[in-house]
């Protein structure tokens, strides 16, 4: 053995050796029992296979009707149903759901159509608006240039996502959307801004992001006074974009 490696081990065991001494000093008379929390018990939920919805969200498409949905304008909801999915019928309107929610985890999976047409916010474009009123856009922004913070994934016209998590046109692409909504004093004043935090595709796109108000095209955005709870609105912005596998969980 040569002195250098005699050496190191005389060096690794005397490393050993103090750190032995530091747990024989360690406050071992604390009972450990003293940090264990018992209650509440979390709520047993079962969790859904793959993306289908866990057993406490509530469903807002199950592939078979817009039961769940009216449209923005007035009436029934008009887009198309078929084959599992729902499509934009360009000029029937924004829908949006029948029940209101407020902090919630919403899954929605999107697909832009597979034949390319228009360029920029013209191709595929159509959005989720938490409480009708904070778009996460959908929009096809693979190898499709715009605004970074109007392209898919962004917090429309307030954030730029972390990273184009993008799937090709015609695949369908998912959202996972963590909602926190905005607290309002009784005049109005805004108490707690909303937070978002999204997820592209399985891939992190918003962060936390701390909401500057309602989603506007032009101009700064600021907050208005709503309910605690208001429904969720998809955008008809004259792309036939599809949607499927909706389901929301209250939080
Ligand atoms: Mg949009």
């Amino acid at each position: 053995m040569t002195a250098r490696r005699i050496a190191t081990i005389g060096a690794t065991s005397t490393a050993l050796m103090s750190a032995f001494a530091a747990i024989a000093q360690a406050p071992t008379e604390i009972d450990p029992t003293l940090t264990e929390v018992w209650k509440p018990v979390p709520p047993i939920v079962t969790p859904g296979a793959g993306t289908a919805a866990p057993s406490d969200a509530v469903v807002l498409f199950d592939g078979k009707d817009l039961s769940a949905w009216e449209s923005v304008a007035s009436g029934p909801a008009k887009w198309r149903v078929e084959s599992e999915a729902f499509t934009v019928v360009k000029g029937t309107g924004d829908i949006r759901t029948k029940r209101a929610f407020g902090d919630s985890q919403l899954h929605i999976e999107w697909r832009a159509p597979a034949k390319i047409e228009g360029e920029g916010q013209g191709r595929g474009n159509s959005g989720v608006y938490l409480q009708g009123r904070y778009e996460v856009q959908v929009m096809d922004s693979y190898n499709n240039a715009t605004y970074a913070n109007g392209q898919a994934a962004s917090i429309y016209k307030q954030y730029i996502p972390l990273v184009n998590a993008s799937r090709k046109p015609g695949e369908w692409q998912t959202y996972d959307i963590y909602f926190r909504a905005p607290h309002f004093a009784a005049d109005g004043t805004l108490t707690q801004p909303a937070y978002m935090t999204v997820v592209h595709n399985g891939v992190l796109v918003q962060d936390h992001a701390e909401i500057k108000g309602g989603t506007v095209y032009r101009g700064a955005p600021s907050y208005a006074k709503h309910n605690a709870k208001e429904p969720l609105v998809l955008q008809d912005h004259e792309s036939p974009v599809s949607y499927r596998n909706i389901w929301i969980r209250e939080l």
